[in-house]
């Protein structure tokens, strides 16, 4: 598979809109656990980004400058927990891609296990502990493992993108040991967690852009 700059950058702008789609239902499950905010807050980072996209990222073909920016962009935007996570993630993912203008299989699969690196050290969440780590984890743990026992790298983030489903959807029964929610104690069970939500939307659209 060759993925471009231009996909890279269509990638994000199917994000913003993805996000935009789904912001009442984020803030709805954030006001069950949080403060309410994680649509607004995803929104306006995504709103940011896409501004970029349309000026300064126009032209650019360089994937490690467009993640970056990106990364940028999206911490300066957003205010909660998830801009330094998200930040953390793109600028890992950014290093990975080697100011190359074409990814190939190797570069993206190395891109997404970079970035949930990043992510987990940011952070210091692991499984269980009801957060976007929940998606996360088993999405980049069968990435890595589909890779490398198939080399198909799209059936690989089929299977990882069903694996961070499951992950996503195992965050309801779960009690939040990190951030805001973790406050909550008992009655933050039931809900899925709104980090774990978005973060699988975000890689259930990057499986459509390497599909199409
Ligand atoms: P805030 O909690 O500051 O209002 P948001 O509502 O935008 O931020 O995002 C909340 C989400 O951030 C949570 O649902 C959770 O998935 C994620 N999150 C919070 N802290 C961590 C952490 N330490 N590691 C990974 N994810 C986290
Ligand atoms: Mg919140
Ligand atoms: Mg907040």
């Amino acid at each position: 598979m060759i993925y471009s700059a231009n996909d890279l950058k269509q990638f994000f702008k199917n994000v913003v809109e993805m996000i935009e789609d789904k912001k009442d239902y984020l803030s709805e499950l954030d006001r069950k656990l949080g403060d309410g905010d994680h649509g607004v807050t995803m929104s306006i980072g995504w709103q940011a980004v896409n501004e970029q996209l349309d000026s300064d990222l126009k032209d650019e073909e360089d994937c490690t400058k467009i993640s970056m920016a990106v990364a940028r962009t999206f911490l300066s935007a957003v205010g909660s927990s998830v801009g330094p996570l998200y930040a953390t993630g793109l600028l890992r993912g950014a290093k990975i891609a080697g100011n190359k203008s074409e990814l190939n299989d190797s570069d993206l699969v190395n891109y997404w296990a970079a970035f949930v690196d990043g992510v987990k050290e940011r952070g210091g969440a692991e499984v269980g502990d009801k957060t976007m780590m929940d998606t996360l984890i088993p999405f980049s743990e069968t990435l890595k493992k589909q890779f490398t026992e198939t080399g198909e790298a799209s059936l690989a983030f089929e299977s990882a993108v069903e694996a961070a489903k499951q992950g996503m959807e195992s965050t309801k029964d779960l009690l939040s040991k990190k951030g805001r929610s973790s406050r909550l104690g008992e009655r933050s069970k039931g809900a899925i967690d709104p980090g774990a939500a978005s973060a699988y939307l975000i890689l259930s659209i990057f499986l459509d852009s390497i599909k199409s």
